[in-house]
């Protein structure tokens, strides 16, 4: 399987290639030529497989004979083996068939942790088989930064450089990330919002001139396609648990980056019977905007209590858009860079289009409380801000209630204790692997939001 840019100037690569670097260098994003597809049989036949052994099936086809079906496999459950909860990614019931899937039960307590121990484990083994070191560079808006350094910080071949935007993390997630020592682990916190942090991030891959002769970038963020693909199979996981594929089942995804929704969207695409796929965001609102009003205008950031999704600049979205655009790299292209003043949209036929895949809502932070003080007076269960807003979107878009609607709960509530604290709840213990985090020694350097002052810094450590 070959992966081609979004932009369609790039030649195109194999998984092997893409998983070792970020953007095309055209700008453009790696997607699979074409997608794998699974018929309703082959899916029914998944029923009953383990979270591991479900991966390897979805995974494989993408991998593409990369690396051998027997490494495969052990890359896998080395991945998911030091989830929480032998079911990887439970589901629980909140209401009248609506479900919230448990995304938070890996190292760092939320859902990135399944990508990234896999993109973690998988690097290391194509670096090993190489002889190859690199530099992993990512922009974190919390999340990323400590299960992308959990991932990684065991291999011998990276070295590794964390940006977040400084006091805009919590402090859970900044000592998540700050308290993990080693001599090849960087964390840098950048005097700027997120989407300044991933500016410097994408310059930096624009122009590597800065690292070492024979060193190279590796991406961490969801531009990364193999941190796309290890989130499809969640989907595939909580539908075969509900009865799919002979029932439909919805989702509902708090997102920001569409990175998570989209690994829905191809789940969709590959033959899973999907009936909604809600995009549920905070405040920030663009991918709404443009759902509901073909709006594609870029706001002013504003900071939320579900900081993991205060993010204007939707990297993922590109990779949608270019199906959308039927794959016409040249007319992507002209749209993503005409930066042009005021109201930004595409031409109407296309936008009904994306109207009939996605549904869409905007939760403020009054309501995000009101939903998690809800959900616990209903259940006895707490979930973390950014699970609120999916579940509230949920709740708004619904359109069936015969079809189980799944809300993908994205983080841990302790992450967000500000959030919980807001809603009138008691803060939840830190789990026992955690439970010494704010005894522990931190680590980080703090520079200006410029792309030299990263560059340097990377520099001088190497
Ligand atoms: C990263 C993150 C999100 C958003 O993920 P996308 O890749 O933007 O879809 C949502 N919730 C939490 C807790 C996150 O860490």
């Amino acid at each position: 399987m070959k992966y081609i840019s979004t932009r369609g100037q790039a030649p195109a690569q194999s998984f092997e290639q893409v998983l070792l670097t970020g953007l095309a260098p055209d700008g453009g994003l790696y997607v699979p030529e074409e997608l794998p597809k699974f018929s309703k049989e082959e899916i029914a036949q998944m029923a009953g497989l383990n979270y591991p052994q479900l991966a390897q099936k979805i995974i494989t086809p993408f991998i593409d004979g990369a690396i051998p079906d027997d490494d495969l496999e052990e890359i896998i459950h080395r991945s998911y083996k030091s989830f929480a909860n032998k079911a990887v990614a439970p589901l629980r019931m909140i209401g009248a068939n609506e479900w919230v899937l448990e995304l938070y039960c890996g190292p760092t307590l939320a859902f990135k942790d399944f990508a990234l121990q896999l993109l973690g484990n998988l690097l290391d083994y194509v670096l090993k088989r190489n002889n190859q070191k690199v530099v992993i560079l990512g922009a974190t808006s919390g999340d990323t930064g400590s299960a992308a350094l959990e991932g990684c910080r065991h291999s011998d071949n990276v070295d590794i450089y964390i940006l977040h935007p400084h006091q805009r993390v919590s402090e859970v997630q900044r000592r998540q990330m700050t308290t993990v020592l080693g001599d090849n682990v960087h964390n840098i916190a950048v005097k700027g919002n997120f989407d300044d942090c991933q500016r410097i991030v994408k310059a930096a891959f624009g122009d590597q001139s800065f690292l070492p002769e024979g060193r190279q970038l590796v991406a961490v963020n969801s531009i990364n396609w193999a941190r796309i693909m290890a989130q499809i199979v969640y989907y595939f996981y909580a539908s075969l648990q509900l009865g799919g594929p002979h029932r439909q089942v919805s989702f509902s995804v708090p997102t920001g980056n569409f990175g998570d929704i989209y690994a829905g969207y191809l789940a969709m695409q590959m033959g899973l019977p999907i009936k909604q796929l809600i995009i549920a965001t905070n405040s920030n609102d663009i991918l709404h905007r443009f759902m509901s009003r073909n709006d594609y205008a870029q706001g002013e950031l504003k900071h939320t209590l579900s900081p993991s999704m205060d993010i204007m600049v939707s990297s993922n979205f590109e990779r949608y858009l270019f199906d959308l655009f039927g794959r016409d790299g040249k007319a992507l292209a002209a749209f993503m860079t005409d930066t042009g003043e005021g109201s930004h949209s595409i031409d109407s036929e296309r936008w009904k289009q994306a109207q009939k895949v996605f549904a869409s809502a905007s939760v403020d932070d009054e309501t995000t409380c009101d939903v998690i003080r809800e959900v616990f007076a209903e259940n006895e269960f707490l979930i973390d801000p950014h699970t609120a807003i999916g579940v509230k979107a949920a709740r708004e878009c619904n359109t069936d209630k015969s079809v189980p609607m799944v809300c993908l709960a994205t983080a841990h509530p302790v992450k967000f204790a500000d959030a919980v604290k807001k809603a009138g709840l008691d803060t939840p213990q830190l789990p026992e692997h955690l439970s010494d985090l704010f005894e522990r020694e931190e680590q980080y350097a703090i520079v200006d939001n410029s792309l030299s002052a990263v560059t340097d810094l990377i520099r001088s450590t190497l």
